[in-house]
C-alpha cells in the first residue's frame, strides 16, 4: 500500500486527465472567484478530439475494470478517498477560490470524502428470483461501459465524487465533466485519481458550453449522469435519445418545509433557517418554501429573521468564520438580481434583507443581503420558481392538512420536502402525501451514500446513490438455468 506522501500533487497548473496522462489544450479558459472577481488559474478547453481520446481510453479500460472483483474496485475507491484526505487543506483552499468561504469549502470536501467512503461499502448482489428443481433464475446487474458525469457549479466536489464513486464501483469507466464555472477542483481530484485507478477508468475533461453536447451525442458513451437545471436536463435527455444512452437526471428543486404549531421554536427555527440559506440558497435541496402554521407564524418569522442576522457571509479569503458564500457566478447573479427586482415590482414584503449587496458597494463579489419574503401570494414567482440564491418565501397555513399538502405539491418540482412537528405520527402522515423524492421529518438535506436520491416530476429521473443509484449504472440481466422441463 502506497503511503499518503505518494498522493501529494501540485495545485498550480491544471490539465485534462486522459488515460492517466495530464493533457493541455491549445486554448485555455479561466473561471472567476465570485468573492473577489479575480480569475482562477487557466484550465483546458477540450476539443472534439480530446473527447474522442478520452472515450476510446475509457472503452479500452472498461473490460478489465468490469472484470476486476468488486472488492478490489471498492478498495481503490477507499484509497482515493484517503488520498483526498491527505490533500485535504489543498482541496478545500482550491474549492474556496471557486466560491465558498474556507469553512464551507472544508465542510464540502469532508462531506464528499465520507460519502465516497460510504459508497465504497455498497454491494449490488445478484438476486435469486427462483431456485427450484426445474430452474434457477437470477437477476444480475452488469456495468454499462463508458459513463459521463455532468456536474453543476454549486457543490462541485460532492456532486462530482457522488457520481464517480457509484459509476466505478459498479464497474464502469467514468469521465467527469465539471461546470465551466468550477473546473479547477474537479481536475485536481481526477489528477489524483489517476495515481490510483488503472488508465482510462477515471478521466476529466474541462471545456466550454459545447463540451456537454459533444458528450451527450457521442455514440460510444453508454450513460450520462447529469446534475443541473431542469431546462438543461431536458436538452440532455433529448440529445441522449439519438443513441439511447441511459440518463439519470438530478434537476432543480423547490423544496417545501411544513412547520406544525407544536414545534419547539428554539430548536427548529435555526435548523430551518440553515436549511434554507445553506450555500446562499444554491443547493438543490435547500428549503425554498416554508409553510408555517398560522398559530406560530409571527413568532416563527421573527425567529427566522434573528437567525438570519447571525449568518456570516464571506468569500475565499474569509478569516472570521463565515459559512455562507456569494452567488457563484455572473450568470446566476443576474438571475437572482432579477428575482430581487420583483420585490418592488410585485410589492412583496421583506421581513429582512431585500438588497443586492454588491450594488451597495459594500462588497465586491456577487453578494446579496439574505432575504425573507413575508407571506407572498402562493402563485407569485418567489413561491413558484427556484431562485437559487439567498431569497426565501415564508407562507402561512391554517391547520388544514389537506390544504398545506396541496400548497406544498403545487409546483412542477419534486426533489425534497420536510415536515416539522413533535407529533411524529402526524408528521409522517403529512410527509407521505408530499410529491418529492426525498422526505425528511424534523430534518432536511440529510443525504447519505446508502440512501437513493432523485426527484419526482420535473426535478429529475432516476437516482444517484444507494443500491438503486448503483443499479442506474448497470444493465439489468436475467439468467435462467434450466434443470428440468421447459418450453423448448
Ligand atoms: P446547468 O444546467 O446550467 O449546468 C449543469 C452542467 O450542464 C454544467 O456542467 C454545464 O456545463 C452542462 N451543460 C450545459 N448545457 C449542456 C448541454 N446542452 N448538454 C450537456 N451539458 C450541458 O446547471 P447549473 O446552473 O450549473 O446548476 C444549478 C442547477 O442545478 C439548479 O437548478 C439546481 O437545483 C440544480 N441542481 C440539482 C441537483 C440535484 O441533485 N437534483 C444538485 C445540484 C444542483
Amino acid at each position: 500500500m502506497a503511503s499518503t506522501t505518494d498522493y501529494k500533487i501540485d495545485f498550480t497548473t491544471f490539465y485534462n486527465v486522459i488515460n492517466n496522462e495530464l493533457k493541455s489544450t491549445p486554448t485555455t479558459r479561466t473561471a472567476i472567484n465570485p468573492s473577489t472577481l479575480a480569475p482562477l488559474p487557466p484550465v483546458p478547453v477540450s476539443t472534439k478530439s480530446d473527447v474522442d481520446a478520452a472515450v476510446s481510453a475509457a472503452k479500452a479500460a472498461f473490460p478489465s475494470w468490469r472484470d476486476t472483483p468488486v472488492d478490489e474496485r471498492s478498495a481503490l475507491i477507499d484509497t482515493f478517498a484517503d488520498a483526498i484526505r491527505a490533500n485535504f487543506m489543498e482541496f478545500a483552499s482550491l474549492l474556496a477560490l471557486e466560491g465558498k468561504p474556507p469553512m464551507a469549502a472544508q465542510f464540502e470536501v469532508d462531506f464528499a470524502i465520507k460519502h465516497l467512503k460510504g459508497t465504497a461499502q455498497l454491494r449490488l448482489e445478484e438476486e435469486v428470483v427462483e431456485d427450484t428443481e426445474e430452474k434457477l433464475v437470477k437477476v444480475r446487474y452488469t456495468p454499462l461501459g463508458v459513463g459521463v458525469g455532468i456536474v453543476p457549479f454549486n457543490y462541485p466536489v460532492f456532486l462530482g465524487l457522488g457520481k464517480l464513486g457509484p459509476a466505478v464501483l459498479a464497474g464502469n469507466a467514468f469521465i467527469w465533466k465539471p461546470s465551466p464555472y468550477t473546473p479547477n477542483t474537479a481536475l485536481k481530484l481526477v489528477e489524483l485519481a489517476a495515481k490510483i485507478f488503472p488508465p482510462g477508468v477515471v478521466q476529466a475533461l474541462s471545456g466550454e458550453e459545447d463540451l456537454g453536447p459533444w458528450l451527450t451525442a457521442h455514440p460510444d458513451i453508454r450513460k450520462i449522469s447529469f446534475t443541473g437545471s431542469t431546462p438543461t436536463g431536458k436538452k440532455v435527455m433529448a440529445a441522449c435519445a439519438s443513441t439511447l444512452k441511459r440518463v439519470t437526471l438530478e434537476l432543480g428543486g423547490n423544496d417545501a418545509a411544513i412547520v406544525c404549531e407544536d414545534v419547539d421554536l428554539a430548536q427548529v427555527v435555526p435548523k430551518v433557517a440553515l436549511g434554507a440559506f445553506n450555500n446562499a440558497g444554491q443547493l438543490c435541496v435547500d428549503i425554498k418554501r416554508i409553510f408555517v402554521h398560522e398559530k406560530i407564524y409571527d413568532q416563527f418569522l421573527a425567529g427566522m429573521v434573528e437567525a438570519v442576522k447571525t449568518f456570516k457571509f464571506g468569500g475565499s479569503d474569509d478569516t472570521e468564520g463565515a459559512f455562507f458564500p456569494p452567488v457563484q457566478n455572473a450568470m446566476q447573479f443576474e438571475k437572482v438580481k432579477e428575482m430581487f427586482a420583483q420585490i418592488k415590482k410585485e410589492g412583496w414584503k421583506p421581513a429582512i434583507g431585500g438588497e443586492v449587496e454588491a450594488e451597495a458597494g459594500e462588497k465586491k463579489g456577487y453578494y446579496f443581503k439574505p432575504t425573507i419574503i413575508d407571506n407572498p401570494p402562493e402563485e407569485s414567482r418567489i413561491v413558484q420558481e427556484e431562485p437559487f440564491g439567498p431569497i426565501l418565501p415564508v407562507l402561512k397555513w391554517n391547520g388544514d392538512e389537506d390544504e398545506v399538502v396541496r400548497m406544498a405539491n403545487n409546483t412542477d418540482m419534486g426533489l425534497g420536502a420536510s415536515v416539522w412537528s413533535s407529533d411524529l405520527e402526524r408528521a409522517e402522515r403529512i410527509a407521505k402525501r408530499l410529491e418529492a423524492g426525498s422526505l425528511w421529518i424534523n430534518t432536511h438535506q440529510d443525504l447519505h451514500a446508502n440512501v437513493p436520491f432523485g426527484g419526482f416530476k420535473q426535478s429529475g429521473m432516476g437516482h444517484d446513490w444507494g443500491i438503486i443509484g448503483l443499479k442506474g449504472w448497470c444493465n439489468t440481466q436475467s439468467l435462467l438455468l434450466r434443470r428440468s422441463g421447459g418450453i423448448i
